[in-house]
């Protein structure tokens, strides 16, 4: 696969900002960095963006989100279950930094199973409940963006609001180690691993 991948773990946050692409177009996913420095190196690698997809609307993963949209022009994609976070400063987490945070409309929302294309990549969207209602992960080829979901050795919090720790495991085990041994796994924050990996050494799983 001829696919372009750069992560950004900088921002406030630092969490995992990933930008992919191929042929001259591209998405970006998570937008947790700063929203110049993303468009910089969005320009660096030549790329229009078409989608900027969350894996969920929690704020250190969404916090440069409107400002983005404005800078390129794409449209903002989330689960439908996690439309109504955007503009909610409990569930988007943002009070807990003391922000009350309100973002604008998703430009369009998505359900488990579509698919978004952009540079003739296939970004197939899992619906990963637990950390959030409306959670997803990302599978591109053999690469799989998994936000809060699974981490390296870890997975996500079920404790924030909307949160469920049954539905979280249920995600995991059914919707991701279901994947092959060797798939990537790009999570929204810390390193990247593999499914192999997880299913062999994660504590939790
Ligand atoms: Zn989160
Ligand atoms: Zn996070």
């Amino acid at each position: 696969m001829d696919m372009i991948l750069e992560r950004l773990a900088t921002g406030m946050f630092a969490s995992n900002c990933y930008i992919i692409g191929a042929n001259g177009e591209g998405v970006v996913i998570d937008p947790g960095a700063d929203a110049g420095e993303i468009s910089g190196a969005v320009d660096k690698l030549k790329l229009k963006i078409k989608y900027i997809i969350l894996t969920h609307a929690h704020i250190d993963h969404i916090v440069s989100v409107d400002e983005l949209r404005s800078i390129l022009g794409a449209k903002v994609m989330l689960h439908e279950n996690e439309a109504r976070a955007l503009a909610n400063p409990f569930y988007n987490s943002s009070v807990l930094f003391g922000l009350k945070k309100v973002f604008k409309e998703a430009d369009g929302v998505l359900k488990d199973g579509d698919i978004l294309e952009a540079g003739g990549l296939k970004f197939e969207i899992i619906h990963t409940p637990g950390h959030t209602p409306g959670g997803i992960c990302i599978k591109v080829g053999d690469y799989v963006f998994t936000g809060d979901t699974l981490f390296m050795m870890s997975v996500g919090r079920s404790d924030f609001g909307g949160g469920d720790q049954d539905q979280l495991m249920d995600s995991i085990k059914n919707k991701l180690m279901i994947l092959k041994d060797d798939t990537k796994v790009f999570p929204g924050h810390g390193t990247s691993t593999t499914i192999g990996h997880e299913r062999a050494n994660n504590p939790f799983i």
